[in-house]
């Protein structure tokens, strides 16, 4: 059958391969609409470049309508889920409706600011381009600040950037603040480096659980030699405008605390009627919503079983995308009256840099660290990275940044005062 009306919730990883792979295959006279907050995905694995300066935030970024400029794009936020009914309403310019035949939610989830007392007031998350060039330019802040203290302690405080969780995101921003510390202390020259520190607060026995622990080791090794501080069995009990108050009753002093951990689902998936594990909408094997005809769900906001290991796909880019390519495939199959296929890939690896060109990885089996892990993941995400502007963008940065010395302009966000 013909002419259905496919629309794709979210614009991320998930939502934008989809559209893309069914603009390639999808059956004469269907459409294809993504309705997304952003009109562009965010390049999730590079924000912690952002947060370092190692990289322009225009960088991570790449507009829906070139990775897929046969869909129809929405940029709306989406209010509610008529099931029943098949429409969505949203809240644009105004509110509206968006009638389908087929809809697929693809809208992540979102940080859980609740895991700590004191995390939503006091820390900073890390998950939008927003909040990387808000950290970027907090760090300058704080260096800016404490050259004007006379104070040692506070100026220390200003100088303490404190990073929560141990794992890919956390690991990457606090090896990224170290560097983007080490290369702009030479425009600070009455700030002391040894008063300038990242303290890395990880509650697991070892750095980077999603990696053998032989790669975690290196990282702790390398990190701390690099002059990291990093506290492994300690969790946050409390955070304050001051201080993280580990479990063991020390105190980490830090002008500045960064979160990397903990995901709440999407408000829009927790008030669907829907059977959902963990908060994530729980599917069939073929990413089919059971007992909702034409309702389809991927990437982070659903629990899909990979029929590869039997076990839930985990939350990355690289299950997202995967998924994506076999929903495309599913979709169109369904549409034709064809049989679906489960979700079957075998992963791929993962890697993740430590800071001081240097990174650990984990590719098809085969264990790096050091310079070459480095290269190697600066060349994956130069492959991933969406369309070929901004491949080339990244290159050109990448090797400007390895000439010259991190840009430390605080972008502000302050508009020209209108008079009426
Ligand atoms: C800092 C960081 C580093 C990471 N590093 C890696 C890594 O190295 N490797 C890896 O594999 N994974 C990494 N991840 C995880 C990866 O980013 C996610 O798994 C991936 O983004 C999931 O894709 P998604 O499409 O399901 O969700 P998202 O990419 O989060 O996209 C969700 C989309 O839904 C839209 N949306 C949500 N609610 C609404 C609404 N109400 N109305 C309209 N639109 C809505 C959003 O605007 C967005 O476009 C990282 C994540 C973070 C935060």
């Amino acid at each position: 059958m013909t002419g259905k009306r496919i629309v794709i919730l979210g614009g991320g990883f998930a939502g934008a391969t989809l559209a893309a792979n069914l603009q390639k295959s999808i059956p004469a006279g269907c459409t294809v609409t993504i309705v997304s907050k952003e009109n562009h995905i965010t390049y999730s694995p590079l924000l912690a470049e952002v947060v370092g300066a190692s990289i322009l935030p225009g960088h991570v970024v790449a507009p829906l309508r070139q990775i897929a400029g046969r869909a129809t794009l929405c940029m709306v936020r989406v209010s509610d889920i008529d099931l029943q009914a098949r429409k969505i309403h949203y809240l644009g310019e105004g509110p509206g409706t968006i009638e389908y035949d087929e809809l697929v939610l693809a809208c992540g989830v979102g940080a859980n600011l609740a895991l700590v007392p004191g995390m939503a007031r006091y820390a900073l998350p890390l998950k939008t381009v927003g909040d990387a060039l808000f950290l970027r330019n907090r760090i300058l802040s704080r260096l800016e600040q404490a050259t004007l203290q006379p104070n040692v302690r506070l100026r220390r405080w200003l100088t303490t950037f404190a990073v929560l969780g141990g794992g890919f995101s956390g690991v990457e921003v606090a090896g990224e603040i170290s560097d983007f510390l080490r290369s702009s202390l030479r425009y600070y020259p009455t700030l002391d480096p040894e008063d300038c520190k990242v303290c890395l607060v990880h509650s697991g026995d070892r750095l980077l659980p999603e990696l053998p622990e032989g790669l975690g080791d290196f990282a702790l090794r390398k990190m701390t030699r690099s002059g990291l501080d990093i506290r492994l069995n300690a969790r946050a009990e409390r955070i304050d405008a001051r201080s993280i108050e580990l479990n063991s009753g020390q105190r980490i002093a830090a002008g500045t605390v960064i979160c990397t951990i903990g995901t709440a689902p999407n408000p829009l998936i927790e008030s669907l009627p829907v059977d959902k594990i963990r908060g994530r909408v729980a599917t069939n094997p073929d990413m089919s919503v059971p007992g909702v005809p034409g309702l389809w769900a991927l990437g982070d906001c659903a629990h899909i079983e990979n029929d590869w290991s039997g076990l839930p796909a985990p939350p990355t880019a690289q299950f997202a995308t995967r998924e994506a390519k076999q929903l495309a495939h599913n979709l169109c199959a369904a549409i034709r009256g064809e049989e679906t296929q489960p979700f079957r890939f075998r992963p791929l690896g993962a890697l993740a840099t430590i800071g001081h060109n240097k990174a650990v990885a984990e590719v098809f089996g085969i264990r790096l660290s050091g310079f070459v892990a480095w290269l190697l993941w600066r060349g994956v995400y130069l492959l991933r990275v969406p369309t070929l502007a901004r491949k080339l963008r990244l290159f050109l940065e990448w090797n400007w940044g390895m000439l010259f010395p991190a840009d430390i302009a605080h972008l502000g966000f302050s508009r020209t005062r209108r008079r009426s």
